[in-house]
């Protein structure tokens, strides 16, 4: 059992995932794919006179202002064009795949985080209304039917809050959820570098192993912004009994297969 994640940002071909994932299914395995969705969504919500807007924590994270009408956007695109052209895709090669977000029958239940603290011209602001959370569980009964019934389910990231509203979740974090609460053999992040690197600036600088004892080092040491999530996420899945995390180039062709050959960063 493998959970794949393809990112959203640009450069990773979402096809030869597909075609990878096609293979995999066609030898017997079960996969889950969680897939981004942040690019597409920041040019929609441009065009619909919506533009996405990014704040700075007192931490000095970046995060993306999540209000009604942006969780209304990122529905949109993510649970709706994406997804279901990643399905088409799939359904292209052979493979059933069935698209659903973290909303439908409450697959990702969430922790709803109402507002956001962020630093603007040294001033701090707290912002309401914001619609963003951490899942806190998994609907793996959901889950297991569908691939027991020989779906491949593809997953949008967006959660149900305990009160019942659609909250963004973070696609890394929640593909690590997921493989966790499937106990997955590998969860494979796929992105638009060649893993964690030492030196952003140096691809060459790839660091190709990271126990789980040195993830906390590495976390503090080298990930910065989107990252840390990827190394975050890895830490809680591994902790919670998944085999192994492999942080891995998306933009290579056949780039789950050289991943689960253990290219890119394995975190065992
Ligand atoms: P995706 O949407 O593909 O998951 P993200 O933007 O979430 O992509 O995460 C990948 C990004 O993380 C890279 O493009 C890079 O800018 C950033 N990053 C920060 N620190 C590191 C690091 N140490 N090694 C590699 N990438 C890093």
């Amino acid at each position: 059992m493998i959970v794949v994640k393809v990112g959203g940002s640009e450069g990773v071909d979402t096809g030869s995932v597909c075609a990878d994932l096609a293979e995999w299914v066609s030898d017997g395995g079960q996969a889950v794919l969680v897939h981004g969705g942040s690019h597409e969504a920041n040019l929609v919500s441009e065009k619909l006179g919506h533009p996405p807007r990014f704040v700075t924590s007192a931490t000095g994270h970046s995060s993306r202002y999540t209000d009604r009408q942006t969780a209304e956007i990122l529905a949109m695109v993510m649970a709706g064009k994406i997804s279901t052209l990643l399905v088409e895709r799939l359904q292209k090669l052979g493979v059933d795949a069935l698209g659903l977000s973290g909303v439908d029958g409450r697959l990702l239940e969430a922790k709803r985080k109402p507002t956001l603290r962020a630093v603007e011209n040294g001033k701090t602001l707290l912002l309401r209304g914001e619609y963003s959370g951490r899942v806190e569980r998994v609907n793996v009964s959901l889950l297991q039917s569908l691939l027991g019934g020989g779906y491949l389910p593809v997953v949008a990231p967006l959660a149900i809050s305990r009160e019942h509203e659609v909250v963004n979740v973070d696609g890394d974090r929640a593909a690590a959820a997921i493989g966790a609460s499937l106990r997955a053999d590998t969860v494979v992040l796929l992105t638009n570098v060649p893993g964690v690197l030492a030196d952003l600036d140096d691809e060459a600088s790839l660091i190709d192993h990271i126990s789980l004892d040195e993830a906390e080092k590495a976390l503090e040491c080298y990930a910065r912004g989107r990252m840390k999530r990827k190394l975050l996420g890895a830490i809680e899945s591994l902790e919670a009994g998944v085999g192994r995390v492999i942080v891995a180039d998306g933009r290579s062709d056949r780039p789950l297969q050289r991943a689960l050959a253990g290219e890119g960063t394995v975190i065992q």
